[in-house]
């Protein structure tokens, strides 16, 4: 089905550009030729076995990176279609998002960030950048995936000041404080809806947190209430299901009815003039804003800080430093061609270029990868 595109979506024929110029692709879209890249590329396979909240082996029903990707994807298509926005676009936005997440989630991150501190930092939106920019190695003509400017500005949905100033007229918007295209608005949030909501799901199927503590979350309570009156029979899982997939869609309807108002209230006439603006317009009502707030802070407090995810998380971190200090005190620890790129990077870039190697290196490991990698190191019986 084509749907016409609202005047201030981003126009399939109107992309500003790859940075190598490419011929047109033919019988897709541009954006569609982006999607189609991310879906091929290893760093995509690679969030198969990247941990969400909880690792990979801890069992086969919880979100990975990829899962969860693919749920974003899901709920931005979903709302872009319906408000006439560039669904390709937007699709291509989800499924990229999280390419440069390190092993082991935010725990990864974290800890990845603070070896890297004295060399420049690390932050996994710059770094999914680095990897549809450069890292990927599959094209004759080119590093990394060539991607639309598009595409790319909604990859990159924070960056530091310093990082802004080198990659030039991506990184104007976080200088002048103004906006990406609604997709890349659009895709922020739905990557928002679809971890708040998968985190109550994964966290109920652990057992770490409960329906009854849930209840202090007026979003949760609404909906569980509703599905315990008309459904009282109903077995536990299928109860929660019911109950999250009822708050995704009041999200979903909320965002778009609110979204809509603010676009009839500012009128903007075609993406630059969404992109001019110092706030975004893809938002919740102030009401819906302070709920699912309130929804983030309670996975904040009950969850992510669960004793049993915090254990997790603190091996995650002895991993990765152990991991970054051994290959960056001793490069030739590392396999061959990365041993190779930590030397010509570090002739260039003294140990801030070496530095950038070893991270990403480590970044892109799966979690399991990681795990392998610290006991090849560590353990003497392990096979080298
Ligand atoms: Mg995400």
């Amino acid at each position: 089905m084509n749907v016409q595109l609202a005047p201030y979506a981003i126009d399939n024929a109107q992309s500003l550009g790859r940075r190598q110029p490419e011929s047109s692709p033919g019988y897709r879209t541009e954006f569609q030729r982006d999607r189609d890249r991310i879906v091929h590329s290893t760093a995509f396979r690679r969030l198969e076995y990247k941990t969400q909240v909880f690792v990979n082996h801890e069992g086969d029903l919880f979100r990975t990176r990829l899962t969860h990707s693919i749920e974003v994807a899901q709920i931005g298509r979903a709302i872009a279609r319906a408000m006439q926005l560039n669904e390709d676009l937007t699709e291509a936005i989800a499924l990229a998002h999280d390419l440069g997440h390190t092993p082991f989630g935010h725990a990864g991150q974290d800890a990845l960030n603070a070896c890297m501190k004295p060399y420049g930092g690390f932050e996994h939106n710059f770094q999914s950048l680095r990897v549809v920019d450069k890292l990927e190695e599959k094209y004759a003509e080119f590093n990394g995936l060539n991607l639309t400017f598009e595409t790319r500005e909604g990859i990159l949905k924070h960056c530091s000041q310093t990082n802004a100033q080198k990659i030039g007229s991506l990184g104007t918007r976080f200088l002048e404080n103004t906006q990406p295209s609604l997709e890349a608005q659009l895709a922020n949030i739905a990557d928002e809806i679809a971890y708040n909501n998968h985190d109550v799901d994964d966290g109920l199927r652990a057992g770490l947190i409960k329906t009854e503590q849930l209840c202090s979350v007026p979003i949760f309570e609404m909906q569980w209430k509703l599905v315990s009156s008309t459904y009282p029979d109903l077995n536990p899982r299928r109860a929660i299901h019911e109950t999250i997939r009822r708050m995704i869609s009041a999200l979903v309807a909320d965002l778009i009815k609110t979204t809509n108002l603010n676009l009839s209230n500012h009128k903007p006439t075609n993406a630059a003039a969404v992109r001019a603006l110092t706030h975004p317009l893809v938002s919740f009502s102030p009401d819906v804003a302070s709920q699912h707030h309130a929804l983030k802070r309670f996975l904040r407090a009950n969850l992510y800080t669960h004793y049993r995810v915090h254990r997790m998380t603190s091996k995650a971190k002895t991993i990765l430093e152990e991991l970054f200090t051994a290959f960056f005190e001793d490069p030739r620890l590392l396999p061959e061609d990365h041993y190779q790129k930590a030397m010509a990077s570090g002739k260039t870039g003294g140990d801030t270029g070496k530095a950038r190697i070893v991270s990403d290196y480590i970044a892109g490991m799966t979690d399991r990868y990681a795990i392998a990698e610290h006991k090849r190191l560590f353990e003497p019986t392990q096979q080298v």
